[in-house]
């Protein structure tokens, strides 16, 4: 069976970026979309995220444009008293429904096809719930968009990186929740945001941090929340701190070191100097809890979990017999080559700043509704990348912060940027003349184009024969 599909745009993928992208395109263009997404609905990895998962941001970050995530509110309770809340799983997903359901589709010019795969070649099936699939047939003047470029990877469908050996209690972060005995201990493997949630949320349940052995490969640098805030003299104020820390540092290591005396990056033990930069952001309180586990493994990658023995390339480890092994290793955010947002096969939906993902979609949207031509387009929105390490750290802020001034120069775009509470940029009427937002402004003026200049240079200098 096939079924023509009379659509002007075909979007894979209805996850965070899709969904952005979508909404911010039907506002500003009359066209056609095809939404499709081989999940059933729309939400994308947070349909199977781990259950106790919040944004690590404030909800109004996060979204679409047309559609604020959550009431905006400030936290009122311990432990984040005063800093913005932050949706969890079940709220992102529910969010994803209510902007499909009420927004994108009564518009009459989204069509939404779930359980559907892109083969790729502009070919689509459509698998019947109950019946036999269906070819989408793509009609030739139709552009395809690529909302899976930087779909991140995750441990609820992402095998372990290792080994695991019959015997060995090996769960995914997802299961932590449905334990039902209790173990003597818990081996957390991974250096990123998960493992750190699946430690809080071990220790909020009552689990001894002795009980709690941790393997991390990297240490990792990760934001401060509380200068991460939607309110412009707190983020402007942090990229103007940024700046000035760039014009202080010697290296990109110093430069690390100068963001913690700022209180802008954190480190969980002060004895390591980090190399992981993925920049999550983490809450103070978090950080005491992290620092209470002192069983680390620092020994690169595990290779493989018997029962009783975790493997590294240089050493084996003895764990408890009944000890549970978290897989928090899924790669998460992933680096595919930085490209051209707009090309004639495919719009690759990318970064267009440092960091908010939710943000570039929208305004990849936008680009695409109000110019006719791609090369203008790639010009005044150009990708930038995630980051890894400390030196792609350093890439992403030279790249991000060139892509933010270029579309930052047009005046359409920086008005209708300025509209959206997912661009943690904004400054909302009436605040551009307020004293920390006016300083902090004239601080970035002076010294983003010195800072920049200074930062590839450190760059430069970090990376490995220069
Ligand atoms: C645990 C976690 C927490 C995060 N928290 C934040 C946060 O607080 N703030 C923030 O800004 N960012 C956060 N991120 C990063 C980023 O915002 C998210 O990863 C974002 O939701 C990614 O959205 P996406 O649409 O690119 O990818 P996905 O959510 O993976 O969506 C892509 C969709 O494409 C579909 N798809 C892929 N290929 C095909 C195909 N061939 N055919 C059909 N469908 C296909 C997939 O089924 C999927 O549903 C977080 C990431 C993770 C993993």
């Amino acid at each position: 069976m096939s079924w023509a599909l009379d659509v002007d745009y075909l979007v894979v993928g209805a996850g965070a970026a899709g969904m952005a992208f979508t909404d911010a395109l039907i506002d500003h263009a009359d066209v056609r979309v095809a939404l499709i997404d081989r999940r059933p609905a729309p939400g994308g990895h947070w349909c199977d995220a781990y259950p106790f998962v919040r944004l690590h941001q404030a909800s109004v970050f996060y979204g679409v444009a047309s559609t604020r995530l959550g009431g905006g509110r400030l936290q009122t309770e311990w432990p984040e008293a005063g800093l913005q809340e932050r949706a969890d799983r079940d709220e992102i997903c529910a969010y994803y429904l209510r902007v499909l359901h009420d927004r994108l589709l009564p518009s009459g010019r989204v069509e939404f096809f779930g359980d559907s795969e892109y083969l790729g070649d502009r070919r689509v099936v459509a698998r019947g719930s109950d019946g036999p699939s269906t070819e989408l047939v793509v009609p030739e003047h139709c552009r395809i968009v690529d909302a899976a470029y930087l779909s991140p990877t995750i441990p609820a469908t992402t095998p372990p990186p290792f080994t695991v050996a019959d015997g060995a209690r090996v769960i995914p972060v997802n299961e932590l929740p449905r334990i039902a005995d209790e173990p003597g201990q818990y081996v957390v493997v991974g250096s990123g945001k998960t493992a750190t949630d699946a430690i809080i949320w071990l220790l909020g349940r009552g689990v001894d941090a002795a009980a709690i052995r941790w393997v991390r490969p990297r240490d990792p640098w990760m934001l401060n929340r509380a200068r991460v805030q939607p309110d412009p003299a707190v983020f402007l104020g942090m990229g103007a701190d940024i700046m000035d820390a760039i014009l202080a540092a010697g290296s990109l290591d110093d430069l690390f070191l100068g963001l913690e005396s700022a209180g802008i990056m954190l480190r969980i033990d002060r004895g390591v100097q980090p190399t992981m930069a993925r920049t999550p952001t983490l809450a103070v309180w978090e950080l005491e809890l992290l620092r209470g586990v002192d069983d680390v493994l620092r020994h690169g990658h595990l290779r493989r979990v018997d029962r009783g023995r975790l493997v590294f390339d240089d050493i084996a480890a003895t764990i408890d017999r009944d000890a549970v092994i978290v897989h928090c290793a899924a790669e998460g955010l992933r680096r595919p080559p930085l490209v051209p947002i707009w090309q004639a096969d495919a719009i690759r939906l990318q970064l267009t700043r440092p960091g908010f993902p939710c943000f570039a979609a929208a305004l990849i949207g936008y680009v695409e509704a109000t110019r006719p031509d791609d090369a203008e387009k790639n010009r005044v929105c150009p990708s930038s990348p995630y980051q890894n390490t400390v030196a792609d750290w350093a890439d992403m802020t030279i790249l991000g912060t060139r892509s933010a001034m270029a579309f930052g120069a047009e005046p359409d775009i920086a008005a209708w940027a300025n509209e959206v509470s997912l661009n943690p940029a904004r400054v909302p009427p009436g605040r551009a003349s307020s004293p920390g937002v006016a300083e902090a402004k004239a601080r970035l003026q002076a010294s983003t184009v010195p800072a920049l200049a200074a930062l590839g240079r450190l760059r430069l200098a970090h990376s490995p024969g220069a």
